[in-house]
């Protein structure tokens, strides 16, 4: 079991719990996500912060903070009564990297005999901030013993100070590539990128489980260059199958793949390349295996639906998954005489929900262009016939391999950054062909934000308590969650 937490709940933690030398209790509700199947453990989500007032504290002091009775009691019922799972923690504010005390024990113990007797199929968190640390315990459900729970925040680069989470939090775990052998990589094989990315490193790449959903022209370049970077464990989800257009861009596909589907094209190809590694070819839309999705740390999508992109930003969000996504924008004029490109881009988002901008955020979802994709054949014929949507909104979109092997490679470096540490990745990048200019954009979550902002589902899992599938975000304020960076920004380019 492990605890994930975004790095607005972070803040918001430290905002209450560290604002003076006084100790301070909060609550973090949490919704569950995995577990019911054997693809991973179960991950605790944090949805929200629930600070404690003063008020409400019986005691309160330097060195100790305890609810009234009755207080407590709400706290849990109220926790109880949104289907979450308290995590009850309380600060140190004179230590950095806090423990629990000998009074804390005895405290938890009094919890743990209450909390489990009352709510047996609940799970019951306890945890003590510092000024830069978090641990964490567990009792979970049908248990009666406390047990580490590792930390995991998703954005935690972007935290000043760095968080300290518990030992369990970057132990190797077991896993079964090399045979079996926890933490082992193929020294010989990775020699030139050892030396750059340090031995742990290359293990993080190794056993980090990543979906690359859609297998195109960007994906198949993804995926290819993730294996040979020395990713391991990969999730590939594509519903198609190899069209003659296709093989142009389609990196480990052959004339003689036209009509297997892509995924076992890439899947053959990827075994070829490393035998070690653990490749799922799922033949999909992604929509349609949300459980294979909760079982990786990282989801990196080059699809070209919209409605697709949307709804991986807002599973994103529900299941705090980091989600890379990647695309590209190739304009040309209409006159087919003097037919020019106009305009050749590329664009990648990270999105770390609650850490930085989601696709709502940003306004970047198209509501219309989404209901299109989802007519069926007759309804589509229709809108045809009667106007509402030209030829030209359905006929494919120019694509050319150069470009995408761009923006290919740029997120995988991303993805990269983000994995192994080396250096911040970037929340978002913008490639300018026609000028060659890379620009990168810092992003900030709108607090307003349908999807990850106060009232949205970040951390709901698939609760459906508040705002469902809300895909409206038309009257979003943009300027609010888009901050570029000036000239000379990190990791910005320019080629003349
Ligand atoms: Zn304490
Ligand atoms: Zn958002």
């Amino acid at each position: 079991m492990q605890l994930v937490l975004s790095t607005s709940h972070v803040q918001q933690l430290r905002d209450h719990l560290l604002q003076d030398d006084q100790e301070r209790i909060a609550v973090v509700h949490c919704s569950t996500s995995g577990g019911d199947h054997a693809h991973r453990e179960t991950r605790l989500l944090a949805t929200a912060v629930h600070p404690v007032p003063d008020a409400d504290l019986e005691t309160q002091s330097r060195s100790a903070c305890r609810p009234a009775l009755d207080v407590e009691r709400d706290i849990t019922a109220d926790c109880r009564r949104h289907g979450m799972h308290p995590i009850v923690i309380h600060s140190h504010p004179f230590d950095a990297t806090p423990t629990f005390s000998r009074s804390d024990s005895d405290m938890m113990d009094g919890y743990r005999e209450w909390l489990t007797g009352l709510y047996p199929d609940m799970h019951l968190g306890v945890g003590v901030l510092g000024t830069h640390g978090l641990a964490t315990v567990i009792v979970p459900a049908a248990a009666d013993q406390f047990t580490d729970l590792p930390v995991t925040v998703v954005g935690d680069w972007l935290l000043d100070p760095p968080l300290t989470t518990g030992p369990a939090c970057d132990t190797p775990e077991t896993d079964t590539v090399n045979g079996g052998t926890p933490g082992s990589i193929d020294r010989e094989r990775y020699d030139r990128s050892i030396r750059a990315l340090t031995t742990s490193g290359q293990h993080r790449l190794a056993t980090t489980p990543i979906a690359v959903v859609g297998i195109g022209g960007l994906g198949s370049i993804i995926a290819e260059e993730l294996a040979r970077y020395g990713a391991h464990r990969l999730t590939v989800v594509d519903p198609d199958v190899i069209e003659p257009s296709n093989l142009p861009r389609l990196f480990g596909c052959h004339a003689d793949h036209v009509g297997d589907p892509k995924v076992s094209a890439i899947k053959q190809h990827l075994e070829r390349l490393n035998p070690q590694m653990e490749i799922s070819a799922v033949q999909a839309m992604a929509e349609d295996v949300p459980d294979l999705l909760k079982a990786v740390d990282l989801i990196v999508a080059g699809v070209d639906r919209v409605s697709a992109r949307m709804w991986l930003n807002q599973f994103a969000a529900r299941h705090l998954v980091p989600y890379v996504d990647a695309g590209m924008v190739i304009d040309v004029d209409d006159d087919p005489d003097t037919q020019q490109i106009t305009a050749m881009e590329g664009y990648i988002q990270l999105i770390a929900p609650g850490a930085t901008a989601c696709f709502d955020c940003l306004g970047r979802g198209d509501p219309e262009q989404a209901r299109i994709e989802h007519l069926s054949d007759d309804a589509l014929a229709e809108e045809l016939d009667r106007g509402y949507i030209t030829a030209t909104d359905l006929a494919p979109e120019p694509a050319v391999v150069p470009l995408n092997g761009i923006i290919a490679s740029k997120t995988v470096q991303l993805l990269a950054k983000q994995i192994t540490g080396y250096d911040d990745p970037a929340a978002s990048l913008r490639f300018e062909g026609l000028d060659n200019v890379l620009v990168e954009t810092r992003t900030i979550p709108s607090d307003n934000c349908p999807t990850c902002g106060g009232n949205g589902i970040l951390g709901r899992s698939d609760t459906t308590a508040t705002n469902p599938d809300r895909i409206d975000t038309n009257d979003l304020d943009l300027s609010l969650a888009l901050e570029t960076e000036p000239t000379g920004g990190k990791d910005t380019e320019e080629q003349p």
